[in-house]
This record gives structure tokens, sequence and C-alpha cells, in this order.
């Protein structure tokens, strides 16, 4: 469903992704580790094209370096984006945050758009504050809100960039319980985070990335037991 190309991307001097190459399979789980400063956010922000980069983008066979305008904003909406800081809009509720863009786009009728939006709640455990305001919410209902906002544009891949890492720790557990629930029901999933318990349990295959490379990849068991890589290594054995 993805595909990634020889991606390279500078700030200035500062050569931050160095030929990155990798696939993404429909209902792939792909967990990005590794150090920070590493390049794990540049390269999320790279694959919906939110930085200009060098090299191929290919989502459902087209090539983002190369689409349009309109062709971008259209496979944009196939991509949904979760941040660490959960930038809800402060002044709408928890409803109209999630109906706010399938109805400005034209996607759905007010009445369609609020009644996915309550079933997304449901799904994230959340019925019961369709009407509140973020900022009465604690972190971790802010972030499956923010979620079902993402979900509610019906994506076909879901990018989640340490969305765990700016919450309390009794709320880390509702947070990826949601993301292992949609794990489960084959969404297309790529994730950066330093929760190595789901990384274990969730991905179908690790990307370890230091200093703008992948420096070593592979399937769970291989990333956190069987790797060679000193560096890889030496990583885990600080973050575990
Ligand atoms: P962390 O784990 O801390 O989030 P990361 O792996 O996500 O780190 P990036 O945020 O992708 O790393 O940053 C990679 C490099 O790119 C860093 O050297 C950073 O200083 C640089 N960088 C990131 N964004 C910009 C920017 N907008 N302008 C200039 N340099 C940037
Ligand atoms: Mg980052």
């Amino acid at each position: 469903i993805i595909e990634v190309k020889n991606l390279k991307k500078a700030y200035g001097e500062n050569v931050v992704l160095k030929d990155i190459s990798f696939t993404v399979k429909k209902s792939e789980k792909v967990v990005l580790i590794g150090p920070s400063g590493g390049g794990k956010s540049t390269l999320l922000r790279c694959l919906n094209r939110l930085e200009d980069f060098s090299g191929q983008v290919i989502f459902e066979n087209q090539d983002l370096s190369a689409a349009s305008k309109e062709k971008l904003r259209a496979l944009r909406q196939k991509m949904g984006m979760v941040f660490q800081q959960f930038n809800l809009f402060p002044h709408k509720t928890v409803l109209e945050n999630i109906t706010f863009a399938p109805i400005k786009l034209k996607i759905s009728s007010l009445q369609a758009a609020q009644k996915k939006a309550l079933d997304l709640l449901e799904q994230v455990g959340l019925k019961n504050k369709a009407n509140a305001y973020p900022q009465s919410l604690s972190g971790g209902q802010q972030q499956r809100v923010a979620i079902a906002r993402a979900l509610a544009m019906d994506p076909e891949v879901m990018l989640f960039d340490e969305p765990t890492s700016a919450l309390d720790p009794e709320m880390v557990g509702d947070v990826l319980q949601v993301m292992e629930k949609l794990a489960t029901e084959g969404m297309t999933m790529i994730i950066v985070t330093h929760e190595m318990g789901f990384a274990q349990e969730v991905a179908d295959k690790v990307i370890f990335m230091d200093q703008g490379q992948i420096a070593d990849s592979g399937s769970p068991a291989y990333i956190f037991k069987e790797t060679a890589n000193p560096r890889t290594k030496e990583f885990i054995s600080k973050v575990m």
C-alpha cells in the first residue's frame, strides 16, 4: 500500500534522512523505533508529504512526490495522522472535532457524520463525552478523540507519532488498547513509539532508525532478541 524508495531529506546542510527504502503492505503494522533525532518524525511527515523530500513515496500506486495539489489532498485524506500533541480544536466539542473534516470536505452529511462520530466514540470508550470540550478531558481521553477524529475520514493507513509519550502513565494503557483493537481489525498502521511491549505485541515489522538511516529491521523477535547489530542491541538494552 506504501512503497518508499530512496527517500532523502535535508534541512539545509543537515541531512536528516539518507536513502530510506521500505514497503508497507495492506494491514501491516510497522513500528519505527530509534534514538532521538534519528529522523522518525521527519520520515512520517514525508510519508504524507507534509515535508518535501527527494526520492519516491508511492501510496496506492500513486507517486506522492509527483502528485498535483488536488491529487495530494485526496491522497492525504486516506492517511490518518495522530501526533504526540493531540491538536484538538479547543472551541469545538468532541463531536464537532470529529465531524468537522467530513462535513467541511463534503464527504458526508451532518447526520451521517454525527452518527459515525458517535459510533467511533463508542469504539474508543468515550460516547458519554460527545458534548464535552477538549480541555475538560484527560490527556488520554483527548488522544482517543484524536484517534476517532482521524478514523472519521475512513483512512487506508494510520500514522502515529509517539501517541502516548505526552501522557501520564496511567493513561497510556487506554490509548494503546484502542490502537491494539485497530490493529486486530486490520488497519494498516505505521507507528513511532517508545512502548516496546506494544511494539513486540503488535508489530509485523520493526524498523530501527539511527542517524537518518534504517540501521536494522525485521520481525519483533529478530529486533528484540536475535539481531547481531551492535547499535540495535545497545538501543534495545537502554529502553527495555
Ligand atoms: P525524537 O525521538 O526526539 O522525536 P526523531 O527521530 O523523531 O526524534 P526528527 O524529529 O525526525 O527525529 O529529527 C531528525 C533531525 O531533523 C534532527 O536533527 C532535527 O534537529 C532535524 N529537524 C527536524 N525538524 C526540523 C525542521 N523543521 N527544521 C530543521 N531541522 C529539523
Ligand atoms: Mg519525533
